[in-house]
Order: structure tokens, then sequence, then C-alpha cells
């Protein structure tokens, strides 16, 4: 049996494991340092009170549950040792025959420290959990302070970030605003003290997709009353005050940071075997270049060999999951002598949701675009059917059936649990 170690229980290791259930010549070990699966496009549902964490996550003990062969261990990659084989992670050491790389990536602050420390990221479900009680907190302050002021600070959002998770989070942020915060707020009415800013330092909202669902983006978000404001790039966030490199400045409480990720360097890989944003550079067959026996898929990697995509493949979940699947078959290829497959990417198409009965849909063959009604229910079937899951898909259309139709949403309780000392973990 060769052993595969995976970094990463994303959508590139879970795909990758489940290419190989079953199977008596590997045995594979996910490590992640959650103990659960989730899905990172919904991750700003459940920051804006529409969808619960359970909803959008799964554990990967209840995953595998009767697979044999698939195992999982909660711990967190501390680094490699190649010549030995072995990886040393935060709860112990383990060997393997393919070491694999699915650790996605992680926020980028570009050095800003002040943003670092005082903006709110949006990349775990940790993260949108934290967005959620923040925005609740924020609301009910502002409801009790006196100073005109301060509450026009705490009223005042400012979400970096023009792509599809800025555009989501701010269009969800202006829906809940109308629906919701007019009818549970009603001291807070006066509509010229609440701000929700969409800022980015390039000249178009969702960068990656076509100029027709740009334009369209940037009309029903201002319609819906975001104010987008585009070639600010955002240089230090101090004292409640966001400040942009052209000099202006926007008082508030709230930094929502999605300007961006980046790829982690791992300890005991070489530098040399990384690209740009510090994603490891791998062949056509997803080997980690200069190495034997490791591996890299998903967000993490960066693959030129694609004809269709020399400068490397979007960090997009489909990639991911392709990736995966082709991964566990050309392993299976290896180890059965037949000959590996490179990695080519199907494209499927993009879309971004922007509120309720509004998104945009790129498909690129034949080229389509579609905006409105059609597009947002494109979207709902396709988030869900890629749910984990028919319990997950079952709850998220519970949820978003019931804040359709009702247009208000109830998972607004502020909880924060609070850590025991001297408790086992
Ligand atoms: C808010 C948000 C919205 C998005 N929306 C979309 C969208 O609409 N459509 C789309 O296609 N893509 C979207 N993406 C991008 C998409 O989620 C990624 O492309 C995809 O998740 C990449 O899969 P992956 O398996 O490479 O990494 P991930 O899914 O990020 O999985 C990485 C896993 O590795 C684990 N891990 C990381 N570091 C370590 C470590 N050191 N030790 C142990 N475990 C570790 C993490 O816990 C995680 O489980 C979005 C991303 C975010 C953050």
């Amino acid at each position: 049996m060769k052993k595969i170690v995976i970094i990463g229980g994303g959508f590139a290791g879970i795909n990758l494991a489940n290419g190989l259930a079953g199977r008596k010549d590997f045995h594979v070990t996910i490590v992640d340092r959650n103990n659960y699966n989730f899905f990172p496009p919904l991750l700003y549902q459940v920051a804006t009170g529409y969808l619960e964490p359970s909803n959008i996550s799964y554990p990967f003990r209840r995953l595998w549950r009767g697979k044999g062969n698939i195992s999982f261990h909660m711990g967190e990659f501390q680094k490699a040792i190649p010549e030995e084989n072995k990886v040393v992670l935060s709860t112990g050491e383990m060997s393997y025959d393919y070491l694999v790389f699915a650790a996605g990536t992680k926020t980028n602050y570009f050095g800003l420290e002040n943003v670092q420390r005082n903006a709110l990221p949006m990349k775990t479900l940790n993260d949108a959990l934290e967005l959620r009680n923040y925005f609740l907190q924020i609301m009910e302050c502002a409801t009790l302070t006196g100073d005109e002021e301060e509450r026009k600070k705490l009223l005042t959002i400012v979400v970096a970030g023009a792509g599809p998770t800025g555009v989501e989070v701010s269009g969800m942020l202006a829906e809940m605003k109308r629906s919701v915060v007019s009818k549970d707020y009603p001291e807070l009415m006066a509509p010229h003290e609440s701000h929700i800013y969409l800022v980015d330092g390039g000249t178009k909202v969702l960068p990656p997709m076509s100029e027709k669902s740009q334009n369209d983006t940037f009309d029903a978000l201002t319609k819906l009353g975001v104010e987008i404001k585009l070639g600010m790039q955002v240089k230090d966030y101090v004292d409640d005050r966001v400040i942009f490199t052209n000099g202006e400045r926007i008082e508030t409480k709230t930094l929502v940071w999605a300007a961006g990720v980046t790829s982690s360097v791992f300890e005991g890989i070489p530098l040399s075997c990384y690209g740009r944003g510090k994603r490891l550079l791998v062949d056509e067959y997803n080997g980690v270049k200069g190495m034997t026996n490791i591996f890299a898929i998903g967000d993490t990697c960066l693959q030129t060999s694609d004809n269709k995509f020399p400068d490397g493949h979007p960090q997009l979940a489909q990639v991911a999951i392709q990736q995966g699947r082709r991964l566990a078959k050309n392993f299976i290829a290896i180890e059965s002598g037949k000959t590996r497959q490179s990695f080519s990417y199907y494209d499927k198409g993009t879309m971004a949701i922007i509120g309720w009965n509004k998104a945009v849909v790129d498909i690129p063959k034949p080229r389509l675009h579609f905006k409105g009604f059609i597009a947002w229910f494109a979207w709902v079937f396709i988030h869900l059917m890629f749910l984990i899951n028919y319990r997950n898909r079952i709850r998220t259309l519970y949820n978003w059936a019931t804040a359709y139709f009702s247009k208000d949403q109830s998972l607004r309780m502020i909880i924060r649990p609070q850590a025991k000392q001297n408790r086992a973990a």
C-alpha cells in the first residue's frame, strides 16, 4: 500500500481523496488544521447571517466513515523533510510515499501592518462568524451612542477588494440594510449616517469577468446603494480611518479585507520551487518542480504548462476540484504502470451574485453572458449542487427559501464562546 499524505482538506484535497477511496493499493491521510471541510464561496452568507456555519461545513471523520483506506489527522503542517519522506505536524510526525500540498491560500495584507491588525478578513469560517458578530455588535452600539460622529463611523462599512468576495459581501450588506436594518433598528433610520463603500485600487469591479458582467455589476450595486470607489488603494487603517494612497480618507469602525490572497511557504521545500504569489511551481502532472514524490494541487500551486492558461490557472474551486480528480487518476496510473495524463483545465464559466435576483454569469463556450434573475437562479442551483452532501443542500435551500420569501433573516444572535483555561484542548 502506498501512503499518501494530503495537507489540506479543501476542494482539491477531498477530491483527490475521494478519487482514491476504497482502493486497496493506497492509504490516504488528510491532514487539516480544522476537523471539518467548508465551502468558501458561501462564507459571506454566514457573515451576513443568511446561513448557519453547519450549512456550509461538514466533519471530515463523518465524510469518510466506512472508507477504510482514508483517515483524517487534525493538525497543522510545520515542515517537510523530503530526504526522509516525512512531514512534521503540530500534532506529530508522519511518513509518506507521496506528499500532496492542497493547503489553499491565506489572506494577503500586502505588508500593511495596521490593516492586518485592525481589518476583518473573510477567508475562514472563524472569520465569517467573527464578521457576523461584529456587524451585529456595531449595530447595537450605534443604537446606544448619542454621539453623531461616532454613530456615523459605526454605520459606515468599507469593503476593500472588488473581486467576487467584495462584490458579494457589499451587495448582501446593502440588501440587509434595506430589508432587515430598516425594520429591526428603527432608531437608525437616518440614511445619510450609514454608508457601504466598495473600494479597489484597480479600475474595474470583478476584473476576471467580462466587460458586460463588470458593467452590470457596477450598475446593480450602485442601485442597491453601495458606493463604489475605484482607483483607490488602501495605504493604512488606523484610528478608525481608512487612508488611501491618493490622500482620501474614510472614517469607519469596519474595514472588511477582501483584497487578495497569497499562498504559504512550506518549510523544507526549497525557495526555488515557488512562483508568483508564493504558489508552488508544478509540472503538467502537478509534481512540484525539482521534487520526485511531492505534488501540489488547487490554489497553492502554479501550473504554466496548460496551453490555454500560460500564466497559470485562476484560483477557483473548479480548478482545485479538477486537479484533485486528475491527480487521483494519475496516482492510480503510476501504480498500475500506465501512462499519466497531463492536467488541462476545463473552464465551465464564472459567476458572481450581487443580491437577491441579481447575479452575473459568463460562459466561455459558446460565449454567453447572463444577468438578473436567470443568472441568480443558475448561481443558486450550482452552489447548492456543489455543497458537500444532501443534508447541507436541504438546510441551505430551506434557509435561502425562507429568507427569499420573507425578505428577512433570523440568524442574528451574537454568540461568542469563551475559552476556559486549563482544559485539555
Ligand atoms: C470568501 C471566498 C469566496 C470564494 N468564492 C468563490 C466562488 O464563488 N467561486 C469559485 O470558484 N471560487 C471561489 N473562491 C475560491 C475557492 O474557494 C478556492 O479556489 C478553493 O477553495 C481552492 O481550493 P483548495 O483546495 O486549493 O484550498 P481550500 O479550499 O482553501 O482548502 C485548503 C485547506 O487546507 C487547510 N490548511 C491550510 N493550511 C494548512 C496547514 N498549514 N496545515 C493544515 N491544514 C491547512 C485549510 O484548513 C483548508 O481546509 C472563494 C474563496 C473565498 C475565500
